[in-house]
Parts: C-alpha cells; sequence; structure tokens
C-alpha cells in the first residue's frame, strides 16, 4: 500500500512537470538582456577586485580577508535569473511568487518593483484565492509543494519553475526511501519552505533538526518509549498517522539542502549505527538506506568559513538574509571558532555612529556599539548563498568609511562582545 501511494505521488509530479504550462527552463531568448540587468544590479566591482588579489584587500587599516566560496550560487543565480526572464517574457500578465524566491530583502523587494506579487500568507498558510487560471506563478529556488503544484495545474495557470536541481536530487531520493519502504529522517527545520516542499513528497517522513533530536529517536528505535511523548515531540515534524513503532523500522536519511554538512554527515552516520547496532550488520541494508544529497555550494562555503577560521582575525562579518538557512550556518561556525562574528542583512546594519545591529545564529538580535576599533583590524568577509555581491559591497564601503571617520582616533580594541553564544 505504502509504496503504491509512493508511487503515486512520484507519478503525480511527473505529470505535473510534464505539463504543457509547466515551465522548468525559463525564457532562452530574454536571457541576454537580463543577464545584463543582473549584472548590473547584483555584480561588485569590489569584490571583484578582491578576488583579482588573492581574496586579500586593504584600504585606510582595514585587511579584508574575503572566504574564497561565499554568495551566490549556481541555484540561486539560475532561479533569479529565470524569475527576471519571465517577467520580461510575459510583460503585462500578472505573475506570482509562491513565496520568497530566495532569502534575500533586496533581490525579493526588486521582483516586488517590477510588478510580481508574493502569495499571501499567515502562520504558514498561503492564500491562494487572488490567482487566476490566466496568471503566471514562479516556483521559487527551494521549490514548492506537491499540493500547490498540484493546485496551480488544475487552475491552469502557467507555472515557471525555478527550484534548484539540487533540491530536486533530494525529492529522488526520497522517491527512492519509499520504493525501498523506507521512512524518511529529513535533516532540516520544519518552518523552513524547503523542507515543507520536501516533506510534501514523502510517504512517510520525520523531519529531526539536530542531533539532541537524532539521539532522542534513535533511542526510541533501540528501546522503545513513550509514543504519546514521541507524537507530542515531532507533531509538526511528521507525515500524517506516524507511528514510531511501526514507521522506524527501516529509515533513509535525507537533508534540507542548507544545513550544516557535517551535522548531516554525523546524522546519517548515527542512525546507520543505530540501525546496525539494532538489526546487526547483516541486516543493515534492510533496515537503512543513504545517498548523498548535501549540496556541493552549501559544502564549498562552509569549508571556506572554516578555512578562514585558521587566520587571525578580528572580527568576521557574514551576510545574508536573516531567513536563510545557510547564512545562519556560517554564522554559526563563526561563534563556535570563537571569533565576535556580525551576521547582518543588509548595508543598513551598519551606522555611520559605529553601531552594527546584528543577530546571532540562533536569531537573537544584538546591538554592538563601537565595533570598529581605531587601530587597524582584520576582518574574514563571508556571505550565504543568496546574498549578491553588490550587498556584501555596501556593507563593506560602509566599513571603510566608519574606519576613515575614526582613523587616527584614540580608541581602545572594541570591547568582548556578546556574539560567541
Ligand atoms: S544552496 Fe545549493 S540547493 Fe540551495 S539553491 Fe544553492 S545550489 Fe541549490
Amino acid at each position: 500500500m505504502a509504496v503504491e501511494e509512493e508511487v503515486s505521488k512520484r507519478t503525480r509530479r511527473r505529470e505535473i512537470v510534464t505539463g504543457k504550462k509547466f515551465n522548468r527552463k525559463g525564457f532562452r531568448n530574454e536571457s541576454e538582456e537580463v543577464g545584463e540587468l543582473l549584472n548590473s544590479e547584483f555584480t561588485s566591482d569590489l569584490l571583484k577586485e578582491i578576488r583579482a588579489l588573492e581574496h586579500t584587500y586593504e584600504r585606510d587599516g582595514v585587511t579584508i580577508r574575503l572566504a574564497k566560496a561565499y554568495g551566490f550560487c549556481w541555484g540561486v543565480e539560475r532561479a533569479v535569473a529565470i524569475a527576471y526572464e519571465t517577467r520580461s517574457h510575459f510583460p503585462t500578465e500578472k505573475i506570482w511568487l509562491t513565496n520568497e524566491i530566495i532569502h534575500n530583502p533586496m533581490v525579493n523587494n526588486r521582483l516586488a518593483e517590477m510588478g510580481v506579487f508574493f502569495i499571501p500568507q499567515e502562520n504558514l498558510k498561503k492564500d491562494f484565492s487572488e490567482v487566476k487560471g490566466e496568471d503566471v506563478v514562479v516556483l521559487p529556488a527551494f521549490g514548492a509543494t506537491l499540493e500547490e503544484m498540484q493546485y496551480l495545474k488544475d487552475l491552469g495557470c502557467q507555472v515557471v519553475d525555478t527550484t534548484c536541481p539540487w533540491v530536486s536530487k533530494v525529492w529522488t531520493a526520497l522517491d527512492k526511501h519509499t520504493q525501498r519502504e523506507c521512512t524518511s529522517i529529513i535533516h532540516g527545520k520544519w518552518k523552513h519552505e524547503e523542507t515543507i516542499a520536501t516533506s510534501s513528497f514523502a510517504e512517510k517522513y520525520l523531519i529531526v533538526l539536530n542531533m539532541k533530536e537524532a539521539e532522542y529517536v534513535s533511542n526510541y528505535i533501540l528501546n522503545g518509549g513513550d509514543k504519546a511523548e514521541f507524537r507530542a515531540k515531532f507533531k509538526n515534524a511528521m507525515s500524517n498517522g506516524f507511528d514510531p513503532d511501526v514507521d522506524l523500522l527501516s529509515v533513509g536519511v535525507a537533508n534540507q539542502t542548507t544545513m550544516l554538512k557535517s551535522e548531516t554527515e554525523e546524522m546519517a552516520k548515527y542512525f546507520e549505527k543505530t540501525m546496525m547496532k539494532k538489526y546487526g550488520p547483516q541486516n543493515l541494508n534492510d533496515h537503512y538506506v543513504a545517498f548523498n544529497t548535501i549540496c556541493d555550494a552549501t559544502q564549498e562555503r562552509q569549508d571556506a568559513m572554516i578555512e578562514l577560521m585558521d587566520e587571525e582575525l578580528d572580527m568576521v562579518l557574514v551576510v545574508g538574509g536573516f531567513n536563510s538557512s545557510n547564512t545562519s550556518h556560517l554564522q554559526e561556525l563563526a561563534e563556535h571558532g570563537g571569533f565576535t562574528s556580525y551576521w547582518v542583512n543588509e548595508p543598513t546594519c551598519i551606522g555611520p555612529d559605529n553601531i552594527i545591529r546584528y543577530k546571532t545564529s540562533n536569531g537573537e538580535d544584538h546591538v554592538q556599539e563601537n565595533f570598529i576599533p581605531a587601530r587597524p583590524f582584520r576582518i574574514g568577509v563571508t556571505s550565504g548563498a543568496s546574498t549578491p555581491d553588490s550587498v556584501v559591497q555596501d556593507c563593506l564601503e560602509r566599513i571603510f568609511m566608519i574606519r576613515k571617520l575614526r582613523a587616527g582616533a584614540e580608541e581602545p580594541a572594541p570591547a568582548a562582545l556578546d556574539a560567541r553564544t
């Protein structure tokens, strides 16, 4: 029964994406003009120069060390380009986005200025009532749920899908889990749009946030436990009717593509060991399956951050949307490395009065006065996969300006910061 239902879901997805009004490639005839526009809006001459100088740049006593991999990933660039092409291809039609195209306020504001509407939502519930069959609907880089895709198909909309192929790769892994009658354990955040979309393609799933939750699940697999407590704990993070006594007999691990790579790997190994302990190595294949679904871009940015942390730095600047999961993990790495690290989402977080408003990886807001010292200093810089270089440049220009204003002033080193949580 389980397999039939999943084949049906997979078939439904196939039927939708091969439909005449479903576009997954964008509009090539618009791409030249769009390419120029994107170049002018989102690239940065300063960052190009820093890259040419082997990622080190000095101005007015500020030494920038730019991470080797940072900023816009291929999937995000592609999604934004397709969204721009869509506007150009359908100049008069009403265009909707089912969600933010990517997690960056500047990019989403630009699309809004171009007359692209966002489907209203409240408490994770979307209201499609304004969407009409003659409208065009764009699906964002992290995908849309099967239910949304089916609804739009039935309505007769032209759908333009910008889902990153890396995200689709995870969905394919889920198909394989179901073919093997496994429950998909998804390492992710149940509220994150990508995980909401991903889980809609699995028949049986459990979303596990971190190793603490993984240990709880593993303990249940090995020793049993209180089923009611389990269900209450994962009430927002499991498929309908999930029964831990039945649905954890065989599992596969998949992930939200932007999670911390090392934690996804640790979790996959942990569940592999759990199943080995429970059923014996000779039976492992009947109870555990693994496919590598970690996105290269996420991995490269995290690896580059780790490399940067080998250096002597006075502080780290992480630039990216506050709802960007991959950016939060870059900040998390810097904090765990013991660095004073500031996560900002836009240049206005850095005030000319030498105040920075920033977040820590746990989502807390902080304000730091006098964050730029009067003395020369070194700052490590990185940005999330959905951050345009132009935003990073504007942040750096503000830092140069404050430093210039302060140069010569007698100031103590900045106070110990509260970023290390
Ligand atoms: S971070 Fe990876 S999965 Fe996400 S859009 Fe970029 S390439 Fe795709």
